[in-house]
């Protein structure tokens, strides 16, 4: 036991005043299972949501004051460590909390795992010291040193009274931080603290927004009545891509921001969100908050400060912002609400979409859900009564939807390009680009497949080369002359012989990824301007926004892309899109993959003719009569998604039943299989719950670990956490296995 309990306490016995030194629980952000309970000191009232320290073992950890009752008898108060001190830094407000407990509850996590999203920069906790700068206090007449040349172009930068940091003095003034200090010390220059802005502050008036149409002004007053009301709402703000959604829901959010609340806006891919940011500062006057996982330690707590204290107005962040200490939340906003990016696969895996309806209505607040494709979760909510719904049918200043158009390639087929090979692009599509481009407009050919080539094989043998730690092939990236595992990162030299047969220069890159895409691109079309767009060519918010804005400028006439290029972009000169393979999603046992396939295809098209020309859409396909692609085609998207939800009703599939997926995985197969086992045999037998499998997972091996599945199914009606939690305590799971337990899962791998 540390020097830790410090704190003296009178005897328990001692007359005349209530001896009984008060408890507190301190819940810390740490897998570490419930709060434990600490004493406070005598002289703090140490309400629930304190920022605390406390020792753990020999260390010191900060965590909150949670609102459980302490459990005077478990442990007795001579046993108990004392709060060491309270931090800095606002209390932790009561919803906050409550999303906490009720995120562990719901996903079976460690509330303190849960706590460590909300706390995640324990730097935070104290304010950071403040930032000295150098202000010029005395003309260079009076100057107490010799001016040299540098030191006179140091005076020259700070002539206009303000005051720099060392290192921004210094390389403005093109001179070493030695000479900035010499001035110092000197007397030349006064140090000064300063203390940055608040990242999300708002200006005193909030400008009007563009005029709207008549129907985007009926859903920006339903939008802005929701917010009003003062009480938890969904709403989902269901229209057409092009349709004013976002215009729309700035509405709501200047709504919120006149009557002093919050606003978070969740977004699903933070990377990509440059378009918005602008779009966001010319509505508003200034720039949000950002949240995402490309800050600086040192931005992440001057932001979770700038929230915890109300300064941050508006936050805009990927899903983990959910979890910050808003005391004053008006108004979630969850864009592209049925984009799978939501949905966190690692860590404790939940789906932002879904919390933050719960964190909307543990705060009594309103939230908005958008999406030209929404979700059929939210689609049922909306039908059952659940959600609210407001619709705008049409794209904004009279454009048109595209028109879009099956190419079967079963007769329209890719025939070889002369000195190139394999083609993967047929007549019909080759024609329309070639069109496109003769009038002077853009095109962009999609294709969601990172890399080369999906595959390499020995055209000897016939081998295929597997990554070593997964159930995966080797995927092909020529460009830096790789093969890639995309499940578990690993990198390896192409090999110049077979290694099963030794056989030299037989292995052969088999399909398209978009790089080989773009060296076809390249050999039919040699005159046109081409670029790449995907996660691994284009990195980070910077190089997106670059990359997009020389799209807009028209420097580019053909562009190649992953789904990255499908992510709500502007581009005013687009008018053909050609998807080269429409049937991609739609293989595999995943559940949502027809519903995904024609959200993301829905999406691509819908980046064709978003200006004054109409645009094009050709899908190559080997099933035009899919229901997917015909409900492209027709654009009759609610009577697909009414099929869609017959037959997920008819297999008893979400969002019509509940899924928990568990996953046990460990480095040895025999322990893995035994561990199933006894889960099999335990599952819990009673009416509306069915267990299936266990079976090897489709990844059967991933990084180096063996998995099995197990998918437990209940009635809607019937929550799955009170049998899961008694069925997981009735088997015992050894160290090296690893159980992971996702509920309402997104991925079947
Ligand atoms: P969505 O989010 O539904 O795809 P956006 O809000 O991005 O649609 O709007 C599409 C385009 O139309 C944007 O460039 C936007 O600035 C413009 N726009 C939409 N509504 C208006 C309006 N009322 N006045 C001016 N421009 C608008
Ligand atoms: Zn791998």
């Amino acid at each position: 036991m540390g020097g830790a309990a410090a704190n003296p306490q009178p005897p328990d016995d001692s007359p005349g005043f209530d001896a009984r030194p008060r408890r507190v629980r301190v819940l810390l952000p740490l897998p570490l299972g419930e709060a434990y309970d600490y004493l406070a000191p005598p002289e703090t009232a140490l309400a629930p949501g304190a920022l605390v320290e406390v020792p753990l073992g020999s260390r010191r950890v900060a965590g909150a004051v949670w609102d459980a009752e302490p459990e005077d008898s478990r442990v007795p108060a001579h046993k108990l460590k004392a709060v060491l001190r309270v931090c800095d830094a606002p209390p932790l407000p009561r919803p906050v909390r409550q999303f906490v407990d009720w995120v562990a509850r719901y996903y079976l996590a460690e509330p303190g795992a849960v706590l460590k999203m909300a706390l995640p920069v324990p730097a935070a906790l104290d304010p950071p010291a403040p930032r000295l700068a150098y202000r010029r206090i005395q003309t260079p007449e009076h100057l107490p040193v010799r001016l040299t040349a540098a030191r006179k172009r140091v005076l020259d930068v700070l002539a206009d009274g303000l005051a720099r940091p060392v290192t921004e003095l210094a390389k403005e003034a093109a001179v070493s931080s030695a000479v900035v200090r010499g001035l110092a010390d000197a007397g030349a220059l006064e140090q000064v603290p300063i203390h940055p802005g608040a990242p999300g502050a708002l200006p005193e008036a909030l400008p009007e927004g563009p005029p709207l149409s008549e129907s985007q002004g009926a859903a920006a007053d339903a939008l802005v009545d929701r917010v009003r009301a003062d009480a938890f709402s969904v709403t989902l703000l269901d229209g057409v891509t092009g349709s004013g959604k976002t215009e729309v829901y700035f509405q709501a959010v200047k709504e919120a921001l006149a009557q002093s609340r919050q606003v978070l806006v969740l977004l699903p891919e933070i990377a990509l969100s440059a378009q918005w940011l602008e779009r966001f500062e010319r509505r508003f006057g200034v720039e949000p908050a950002q949240w995402h996982s490309e800050l600086t330690q040192a931005q992440r707590r001057d932001t979770w400060r700038a929230v915890a204290r109300g300064e941050a107005r508006v936050v805009v962040g990927a899903r983990s912002a959910l979890f910050l200490p808003y005391p004053a939340l008006g108004l979630v906003v969850v864009d592209e609400e049925h984009e799978p990016a939501f949905k966190q696969e690692d860590g404790v895996p939940y789906h932002a979409r879904d919390m933050a309806v719960v964190r909307a209505r543990l705060g009594g607040i309103a939230c908005v859900l958008t999406s030209a494709t929404p979700s059929l979760e939210s689609i049922e909510n909306v039908r059952a009564g659940r959600y609210d719904s407001v619709r705008l049918p049409e794209r904004h200043a009279g454009a048109a939807l595209p028109e879009v158009a099956p190419i079967d390639m079963r007769k329209d087929r890719p025939t070889p390009i002369e000195g190139h090979g394999t083609s993967y692009i047929a007549p019909s599509l080759r024609d329309a680009v070639a069109e496109t481009l003769a009038a002077g407009e853009q095109a962009m050919l999609f294709l969601n497949r990172r890399g080369y080539a999906p595959l390499v094989l020995c055209r000897s043998c016939g081998h295929r080369l597997q990554c070593p730690h997964c159930t995966a092939w080797l995927v092909e990236h020529r460009l830096i002359h790789r093969l890639q595992c995309h499940h578990c990162g690993f990198v390896t030299h192409p090999p110049d012989t077979c290694p099963e047969c030794e056989a030299a220069d037989s292995l052969a890159a088999c399909g398209p990824g978009v790089e080989r895409l773009t060296e076809e691109v390249r050999a039919l079309f040699p005159d046109a301007r081409t670029a790449l767009m995907a996660s691994d060519t284009v990195t980070g918010p910077d190089s997106a926004a670059r990359f997009v804005e020389s799209v807009r400028r028209g420097e580019v006439d053909l562009l190649i892309g992953t789904q990255i290029v499908a992510k709500g972009h502007h581009f005013p000169g687009l008018t053909l899109v050609g998807v080269v393979d429409a049937d991609l999603g739609l293989a595999g046992g995943d559940l949502r993959a027809g519903e995904r396939t024609y959200q993301l295809l829905h999406q691509v098209a819908g980046r064709a003719g978003r200006a004054e020309k109409p645009g094009r859409v050709l899908l190559q396909t080997y099933g035009p009569e899919h229901p997917v692609i015909e409900a492209l085609v027709s654009g009759e998207r609610d009577s697909f998604l009414a099929v869609e939800a017959e037959n997920r009703k008819l297999a008893e599939m979400p969002p019509f039943t509940r899924l928990v997926a568990l996953i046990v995985s460990s480095p040895e197969e025999d322990q893995a299989d035994a561990v199933t086992r006894g889960l099999a045999r335990t599952a819990p037998e009673r009416e509306g719950v069915e267990v299936l499998g266990p079976a090897p997972a489709p990844m059967a091996v991933l990084r180096g670990r063996h998995r099995r599945r197990l998918l437990l199914k209940t009635r809607r009606d019937q929550a799955p956490q009170p049998l899961l939690r008694a069925w997981l305590a009735r088997v015992a799971v050894p160290n090296k296995v690893r159980l992971y337990v996702d509920v309402d899962p997104y991925g079947f791998l």
